[in-house]
């Protein structure tokens, strides 16, 4: 039996997790569910799966929380804040974490679970792009196993060989092909995406998502984080990492080696297939998605990213070269800018024109500790504020 914490259990990965796990409840129990303000909704999950610990964004929420439970006569313990996150991503009952905090906030208790040497299932990649190195060295220390969830990601672990030494020229491996389906506005004329509305933009054509990954989608910062994200999880150089727009979702990403095989993994575009594999392996166990009908599916495509009409692709290339703070200064503008999209205060091409004069303004650093790093963060959310105010003057943050 594995006893699993959820951070975000509330959201779109931590709901589908929660599916994953009813399937199977001779395998897996719950140990503590996270979620920041959807307190109904986690009341629900509590009375479902019966965790020892929940825990929520602030002290109201707690109370709500607790007294919703108190109702039904439920012993789920109920904490708020940071430190209560990490504590279940740490504690000592945990055997799996799933990490599906949306953005820079699950990066405090993504990192407690892999000091923890748990196993450390990787939904949320802005911890990873922000903290590289320092992420991978806390794993490597612990001995904490970490197995990716982003599909493509997930893809190209199952693509690669069982002993991966993070070396790609030691497995023969010659080329990581990220697929991307492009979003909505893949084929849309360029010159009308300064109009198109949040609701538009998280209409995506083959997966179901939270708003913030699904805007990241529609510009391709998606898949400019999941780039780096890449280079971290399998130690690839940028220029081993390749870029191929697939609109069907259904090859999830491939691995090319040097005796010119390529290697892929393909299903329906649903995230339960590897949150189910990253829960059971190296075994496999049913998720609850149908079979890939190959015939119905009949036709898959390929073409080339045109990054005139996806700058954030080309700006989160240019941040895992420049390296250092570069990749954390991306992610945070990224964040504000995004959220200000959302807020109706930017429109969706200002969402790229942050973000690189944030990228400009900001000196390039070196990011040794957390502490560090946070500092780098925290800079880039106030030069993005800044730029955001000036474009959208009048209004308060
Ligand atoms: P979502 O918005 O549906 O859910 C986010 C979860 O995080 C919720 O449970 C919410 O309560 C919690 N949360 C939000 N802000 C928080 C805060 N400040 N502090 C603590 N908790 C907070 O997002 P999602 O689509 O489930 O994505 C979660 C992560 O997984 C993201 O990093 C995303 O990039 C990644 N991911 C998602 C998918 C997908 O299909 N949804 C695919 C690949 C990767
Ligand atoms: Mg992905």
């Amino acid at each position: 039996m594995q006893s699993v914490t959820i951070l975000g259990a509330t959201g779109s990965i931590g709901v589908s997790t929660l599916d994953v796990l009813a399937r199977h409840p001779e395998r897996y129990s719950v140990y503590a569910l996270s979620a920041h303000s959807k307190v109904d909704e986690l009341a629900a999950q509590c009375e479902r799966f019966k965790p020892a610990r929940a825990v929520v964004g602030s002290a109201a929420a707690a109370a709500q929380l607790s007294a919703l439970l108190q109702a039904k006569g439920l012993r789920t313990e109920v904490e708020y804040g940071e430190a209560a996150l990490c504590a279940i991503a740490s504690a000592q009952e945990v055997d799996a974490v799933m990490a599906a905090i949306v953005g820079a906030a699950g990066l405090a208790p993504t990192l407690a679970a892999a000091r923890a040497g748990k196993k450390v299932l990787l939904a949320n990649k802005e911890a990873l792009v922000m903290s590289g190195q320092l992420f991978m060295d806390a794993v490597a220390e612990s001995g904490a196993v970490l197995l990716p969830i982003d599909s493509e990601h997930n893809a190209i672990f199952q693509c690669l060989p069982h002993n991966y030494g993070r070396q790609p020229a030691a497995s023969g491996v010659a080329r990581i092909l990220l697929t991307a389906s492009g979003g909505p506005f893949l084929k849309r004329a360029v010159e009308t995406l300064d109009a198109v509305t949040p609701e538009q933009a998280c209409l995506h054509p083959n997966w179901s998502m939270g708003r913030k990954i699904s805007v990241d989608s529609a510009t391709m910062m998606n898949k400019g984080l999941e780039v780096i994200e890449a280079h971290w999880l399998f130690g690839a150089a940028p220029d081993l990492i390749e870029v191929v727009i697939h609109p069907q979702s259904v090859i999830h990403s491939m691995v090319s080696y040097a005796d010119g095989s390529v290697l892929a993994q393909l299903g329906n575009p649903d995230m339960r297939t590897p949150i189910a594999h990253a829960l059971a392996y190296p075994e496999r166990i049913a998720s609850g998605v149908a079979a890939l009908d190959l015939t119905a599916i009949a036709t898959l495509q390929f073409e080339k990213p045109d990054f005139q009409r996806f700058p954030c692709l080309a700006l989160a290339f240019a941040a895992l070269r420049a390296g250092g703070s570069a990749p954390a200064v991306l992610n945070a503008a990224n964040e504000i800018a995004v959220q200000s999209f959302l807020d109706l205060r930017i429109g969706f091409r200002q969402i790229d024109r942050v973000i690189d004069q944030v990228m400009q303004a900001l000196p390039q650093g070196e990011v040794g500790s957390i502490e560090a790093l946070m500092e780098h963060d925290r800079l880039a959310r106030d030069a993005a504020r800044r730029c955001i105010a000036e474009i959208a003057p009048g209004e308060s943050q």
